[in-house]
């Protein structure tokens, strides 16, 4: 499942790619589900002719900013990828859209498990049907600081890797980072996320954001359905300390690393590092 970097990573691709081209008509949603809003056809009409000013991303959100002012957002969920093909490229077994650009070439949308989302509209129309106005700090973002974070956890008696987790405590942190930014904080990650000290906030903050700074400078992880928008695939994977690590040795301390269910996610974590 993509995470922040993985987004990251396909928002700076996309970036290169479509900046400056216009889409062309005859974009088709080949499994309309895909669009989330508006419409299958009436997005796909209102999508001819723009022009792409620029991509960026918002939480696990990708932003295509258009020349009319408007937003195409694509949210990949679970195994959705993007990917360029030349025209008349064989269709992927998956290919749920197509956007043909000026250019002649195709971005084109496929997902195994259909969760994935194309939405079209403005920034407010939009906030109606997805939680862009209500997402938490972005956590590489220079607002984002141990302060803003003790903030966001004070008060909350859940599980601290399920406040993790909760998109308006903090923007874009999945399963994988969450667990990876806990062992580096050395905090077991069934804590109560007000039981936090100071300096365990601190530790935590820091952990956060050098595992997604670690994973930006290699591309992602690689897990399952996972492609940046060019097809690559993430080099992270080797680097995770934790995550589906269960049974093997902690990398710090030797112990044997633990998995457990913390509010239904599976959850890796080492027993004497982490207290
Ligand atoms: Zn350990």
């Amino acid at each position: 499942m993509p995470e922040l970097p993985e987004v990251q990573t396909v928002v700076d691709q996309l970036g290169r790619r479509l900046s400056g081209r216009a889409f062309a008509a005859g974009t088709a949603f080949v499994w309309p589900g895909t669009a989330g809003y508006p419409e299958a056809a009436l997005l796909a009409a209102e999508l001819t002719g723009r022009r792409v000013l620029g991509v960026r991303r918002r939480a696990k959100y990708i932003l295509i900013d258009l020349d009319d002012g408007r937003l195409l957002v694509i949210h990949l969920r679970m195994t959705g990828f993007l990917h360029f093909a030349p025209p008349g490229a064989p269709d992927h077994r998956h290919l749920r859209a197509r956007l043909p650009l000026e250019s002649g070439e195709e971005l084109r949308f496929v997902d195994m498990r259909k969760f994935g989302r194309f939405y079209l509209g403005t920034l407010e129309e939009l906030s109606a049907v997805i939680p862009l106005a209500s997402l938490g700090p972005e956590p590489l973002a220079s607002e984002f600081t141990p302060e803003t974070l003790g903030a966001r956890l004070a008060g909350r008696g859940g599980a601290v890797k399920s406040v993790l987790l909760d998109q308006r405590v903090l923007a874009g942190l999945g399963n994988i980072y969450a667990d990876e930014a806990l062992f580096q904080a050395g905090i077991d990650p069934r804590r109560p996320a007000r039981g936090l000290g100071e300096a365990e906030i601190a530790a935590l903050h820091a952990g956060i954001v050098a595992v997604l700074r670690q994973a930006l400078g290699s591309g992602g992880t690689t897990f399952r359905d996972y492609r940046g928008s060019e097809g690559l695939r993430g080099e992270n994977e080797p680097d995770l300390q934790v995550f589906h690590r269960q049974g093997r040795p902690c990398p710090r301390c030797g112990a044997t690393l633990l998995r457990c269910v913390v509010g239904g996610r599976g959850t890796h974590f080492c027993p004497s590092c982490q207290q």
